[in-house]
């Protein structure tokens, strides 16, 4: 593994095969780059996890695609000749309500107004206005911001502010909580509140959480544009990997990265349990703590004669800029609160949905158990504070119904189903000893909407507490899905901190280009795509797709500033 004669053997090294790692790769790759991605997991993918037993192909992790084919590298990389393919159920979320009622959201917004309008005409027409405008947001800047570096904050609210009405509506909203953000549409039946305000939160954003409005038009509107990738979310990570591999590049699997290489104040490599490999540019899609603690004490420990800098010596080289990333990877805040999951592959029918209206049965995500906007907010409560919540309430899909090779055979509408449950979690909770107990808790509930899911005869079944997911993914500490809450000082310009927001890093030769960089978690491949840019510009690689013109739009209309020319 390591470099025999100690010259630099890649271009770019990328620490962590998940979404953003392999991103990043691929355009390195496809541009002409020499480049390596060094995954400590026995597959590529991180996020992207698929696991196939006994025929059922169940994800752990990743399954919404919000963007799907909007997500940029999609198109640049050619990702659909590269086997990507998505799903993208027309009836998206249906809500139920213990009275039987019920309403659904689907992809064509008419229909989700005629469902809607059998609760409250007056909120229908309500969400008509809402998705309006979060769809203006989203395609105007929200999504083209997403492959773009990050603005200065003062900067970027002037530019919106200046621009036009709508940058001057989307700057006002920024400021303010998603909860506030909803209530501008107010929304008079509580079960439609309770449905609009749990799709803000599904992937654990606060809904009381100020200065993150600008993420309830996304949430809201792409959740109901949500697409699976056919045959489970992993083949997205094997187009990508694909793409690295077909362009020369390397994914070095089953290796995790110990520690940097140096030389003097530069990164000039990683160390791995076997060897080192060496490059001009070192990318980590880890999270702040192993980038800045961990892997930088892992250097700081190694003995000069093994690469390392012996005592002292990253601290006496630069000590002020390493001790200011210290500290802020070690004030870094987690996400309050995870995610538990309980995949399951089984012989049996669809569930059937006993009293709701036939509609609720096709939806590609079922929610449960939130009656009211306030069971949402009491919810959040209990999770803020560290507690497993007493009601159970979640959502939950059967993703056979949309995709037939997530099953034994590939059978179409066929008898082997795979269910998924998914619900908000606090990480601190005694889970080896309830994660068992809580699945079934969980499937119960889902039960007691769809009895039929009793009867089916359960082949597989696979609780994934979000110990799990930090075991399975130590990026994802205690459950971070996202890499680190969401909160005004860890968001665009601050993610990971002003220092690091370009992607590049105090530390010469160290960039950063994961989750917990702009535009933050979930599968959006945004923080992988700008940090490779970034990357290329500094090693003078050229042969990059330019810039998107989605992107090109938003800077000419004032909402991202002018490019440099
Ligand atoms: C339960 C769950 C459900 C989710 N649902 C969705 C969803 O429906 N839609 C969506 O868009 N997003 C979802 N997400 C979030 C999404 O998966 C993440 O935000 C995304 O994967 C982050 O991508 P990344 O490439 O930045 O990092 P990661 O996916 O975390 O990848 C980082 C990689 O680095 C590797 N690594 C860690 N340490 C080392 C080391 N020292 N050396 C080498 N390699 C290392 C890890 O093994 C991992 O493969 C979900 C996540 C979870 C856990």
């Amino acid at each position: 593994m390591s470099t025999q004669d100690g010259s630099q053997e890649y271009d770019a090294l990328v620490i962590g095969a998940g979404p953003n790692g392999l991103t990043c790769a691929a355009y390195l790759a496809k541009a002409g780059a020499k480049v390596a991605v060094i995954e400590k997991n026995v597959e590529s993918g991180g996020g992207l996890l698929t696991q196939e037993i006994s025929g059922f192909k169940l994800n752990h992790h990743a399954t919404y695609m919000m963007l799907a084919e909007r997500m940029v590298p999609y198109s640049d990389l050619n990702l659909a000749d590269r086997g990507v393919a998505f799903v993208r159920p027309e009836a998206q979320v249906a809500f139920l309500f213990e009275d039987k009622s019920s309403f659904t959201l689907y992809t064509d917004v008419k229909r989700s107004q005629a469902s809607i309008a059998k609760l409250s005409p007056k909120d229908a027409e309500a969400f008509g206005r809402l998705h309006d405008d979060f769809q203006k947001m989203c395609d105007a800047f929200l999504i083209p911001a997403t492959y773009a570096p990050p603005v200065e904050p003062i900067e970027q609210v002037e530019l919106l502010q200046n621009a036009d009405k709508l940058g001057k509506v989307i700057a006002d909203i920024s400021e303010l909580s998603p909860l506030e953000v909803i209530d501008r549409y107010k929304f008079a039946d509580r079960r439609v509140k309770a449905g609009i305000l749990y799709l803000s939160s599904m992937f654990g954003l606060d809904p009381e959480e100020s200065g993150m409005g600008f993420l309830a038009p996304i949430y809201v509107h792409r959740l109901t544009q949500n697409a699976l990738v056919r045959g489970g979310s992993h083949q997205l990570a094997s187009g990508l990997r694909r793409t690295v591999e077909e362009f020369g590049g390397r994914v070095v699997t089953n290796s995790q990265v110990q520690s940097f290489v140096m030389e003097g104040e530069r990164v000039v490599g990683v160390r791995l349990a076997d060897g080192e490999l060496r490059a001009r540019a070192v990318v980590s899609t880890l999270n702040p703590e192993q980038t800045f603690v961990t892997l930088l004490d892992g250097t700081h420990a190694a003995p000069a004669a093994a690469g390392g800098q012996g005592k002292g010596g990253i601290v006496a080289a630069w000590g002020d800029e390493i001790a200011e990333l210290r500290d802020m990877a070690s004030e870094w805040q987690w996400d309050e609160w995870s995610l538990f999951v309980c995949s399951s592959g089984v012989v049996g029918s669809a569930p059937k949905y006993e009293g709701y209206e036939d509609e609720v049965n096709g939806a590609l995500v079922v929610v449960m158990g939130f009656e009211s906007p306030e069971d949402v907010l009491h919810h959040v409560s209990e999770l803020r504070d560290g507690k497993l919540p007493d009601a159970i309430a979640g959502h939950g899909s059967c993703l056979s119904l949309f995709d037939s090779l997530l099953v034994p055979n590939h059978v179409p509408f066929g008898e082997h189903h795979v269910l998924r449950w998914e619900c908000w979690a606090p990480y601190r909770t005694d889970w080896e000893a309830r994660r068992e107990a809580y699945a079934d808790r969980c499937m119960e509930k889902w039960a007691h909407y769809a009895p039929n899911i009793r009867h089916a005869n359960v082949r597989v079944r696979i609780p994934w507490s979000p110990l799990d997911i930090e075991r399975e993914i130590p990026t994802m500490k205690r459950g971070a899905i996202k890499h680190g809450a969401y909160v005004t000082l860890q968001m665009g310009y601050n993610r990971p901190s002003p220092d690091c927001s370009s992607y590049r890093t105090p530390v010469k030769g160290l960039y950063v280009g994961g989750a917990s960089t702009h535009p933050g978690g979930m599968v959006i491949l945004g923080s992988g795509y700008n940090a490779a840019r970034v990357v290329a510009e500094d090693l003078g690689i050229k042969g990059l797709p330019g810039e998107d013109a989605t992107v090109t739009e938003a800077r000419r209309k004032g909402y991202l500033p002018k490019a440099e020319a």
